[in-house]
């Protein structure tokens, strides 16, 4: 028995983020009826003639600068041919040689130790249209084609094989697509299949050089998927190895359901695509200051943002890493905070709300945080009241239902319910006598020494205040009295 280690590598589809499509006019948009964004060009009419998107250009050089690559100022397309009913015109525009971008770099995470992977390419290419197969669950004997989605620009983005396991797969396409989210280049919704991925598996005896025969995994749509596949890959080409079969170059399918890889077509090693260079579009070069003007586009990053709200609110790891987890919630977060008295003094107390209270409620309404009713103001507001001393964390998220419900603003709702906290001596004093003449038996205690024992009469206060008074100018009052 050999000890394997894993080599995987990726390729990964991105829709590029425009209103209209790559080559003409039509509309991006995902769901409409079928055939309805189509025009000559899309559907591959003899004689016309693709006009190239420049914001999908942009798109993909903005990409690449952020992931640290080499931006090819020559920009060049190629026709791949191949027949496949979705494709009418029977071949893909696409980038052979050389693509935009070339030999990046993303780090990731892996139990707290960085990582950095290399990644070879980001091309530029067309869709394809979609052949359906079935309408609602009923299955048809013919198939149907759409073609709305034929030529909408995707960028192709490719790694180096050196992903080594399951889970670094996995952390990888997180901090991608959530880089990519941030760039705003790429939706990178995978239900909508605006992200899909090629998996490439191979194993090889531990310390070996050369790269073992590898298998692909096409058109996974969605990244614990992803991780399954590959484990279950691994798994199954080890046993093959292990029983002294030998492995041929594949592609297979997953089968999420059954949770296993299915045989589809072994390479194409014949297959030749005869890539030349695509006659309809002219070979130009991008400008300097084009690329310029792009990176003084480029927002900070995730990882970036984390380390400085880590840095500057003495954040936890995990609290900075939700708040950074979608550039939304970090705009979100920033913009509140600049409305808490102290930044400092509320970073914390102004998460934890965030996170938990106001992201649990928008879960559980399937709403994202732009949708979100308390504006970040408000929810500043509140941290604000609480910091003060003029409500309690309890009183707070009574406060907090109405401004969720009812988009009221949190100052309103302490005054219009009385819900400020008690802070007058006078008026909790008698509060507390009460509720010490209701507990004889505790005062004893705390006489015969046991100190901690007034918590009980701190609670029975909290109760007759119905959560208004402050806790801990009670509890300093109750030591009075009884030390008297
Ligand atoms: P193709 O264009 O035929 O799919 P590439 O050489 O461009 O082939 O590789 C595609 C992907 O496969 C890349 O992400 C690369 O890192 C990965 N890859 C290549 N060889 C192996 C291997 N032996 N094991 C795992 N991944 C591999
Ligand atoms: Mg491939
Ligand atoms: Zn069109």
């Amino acid at each position: 028995m050999f000890n394997y280690e894993t080599v995987v590598g990726l390729e990964v589809h991105m829709q590029i983020n425009t209103k209209s499509k790559v080559f003409c006019e039509c509309s991006t948009e995902f769901g409409a009826e079928p055939n309805t964004n189509i025009c000559v060009i899309c559907t591959s009419q003899p004689g016309t003639i693709p006009i190239l998107n420049k914001k999908a250009v942009e798109a993909i050089v903005k990409t690449g600068l952020a992931l640290n690559f080499t931006i090819n100022k020559q920009c060049t397309f190629a026709r791949k041919q191949y027949f496949y009913p979705d494709v009418p015109k029977n071949y893909q525009i696409t980038q052979s040689e050389p693509p935009l971008c070339s030999k990046g770099k993303l780090k990731i995470y892996i139990d707290g130790k960085e990582k950095i992977v290399n990644l070879a390419r980001i091309h530029l290419e067309e869709d394809a249209g979609k052949l359906v197969h079935e309408i609602g669950n009923r299955k048809l004997d013919y198939s149907l084609l759409d073609l709305n989605r034929a030529s909408v620009g995707l960028m192709e983005l490719v790694t180096e094989p050196e992903l080594s396991s399951p889970q670094e797969a996995l952390e990888f396409l997180n901090e991608l697509k959530t880089i990519v989210e941030y760039l705003g280049t790429s939706q990178c919704s995978m239900e909508e299949g605006k992200m899909r991925c090629d998996v490439n598996v191979s194993v090889r005896s531990a310390g070996q050089k050369e790269l073992g025969t590898r298998i692909e995994i096409k058109n996974m749509n969605s990244i614990s998927g992803v991780r399954d596949a590959i484990a279950y890959e691994v798994e199954r080409q080890i046993e093959v190895l292990n029983s002294g079969g030998k492995l041929i170059q594949e592609t297979r399918l997953w089968e999420a359901e059954e949770g296993i890889t299915k045989s589809m077509r072994t390479k194409e090693g014949a297959l030749d695509y005869r890539y030349f260079p695509e006659p309809d579009l002219v070979p130009f070069e991008l400008s300097d200051s084009f690329i310029e003007d792009l990176k003084k586009d480029i927002p900070e990053l995730p990882m970036m943002r984390k380390q400085r709200l880590i840095d500057d609110y003495a954040l936890s790891d995990y609290d900075a890493g939700y708040l950074t987890s979608k550039r939304e919630i970090a705009d979100f977060y920033e913009e509140s905070l600049g409305f808490t008295k102290d930044k400092k003094i509320c970073a914390k107390s102004l998460s934890n709300w965030l996170s938990t209270e106001l992201n649990g409620k928008l879960n559980a309404d399937k709403k994202e945080i732009s949708q979100s009713p308390v504006s970040s103001q408000s929810l500043a507001k509140l941290v604000n009241l609480i910091i003060d001393g003029k409500i309690s964390g309890k009183i707070a998220k009574i406060v907090f239902e109405d401004m969720y419900l009812k988009s009221l603003d949190p100052e309103i709702v302490v005054k219009e319910k009385g819900l400020a906290q008690i802070s007058d001596e006078g008026e909790l004093a008698k509060i507390c006598q009460e509720a010490i003449n209701e507990s004889p038996k505790v005062v004893e205690e705390f006489k015969a020494g046991k100190e901690r024992a007034i918590g009980a009469i701190v609670g029975l206060v909290m109760k007759k205040s119905k959560g208004q008074a402050n806790p801990g100018l009670a509890n300093k009052i109750i030591l009075e009295k009884l030390k008297n």
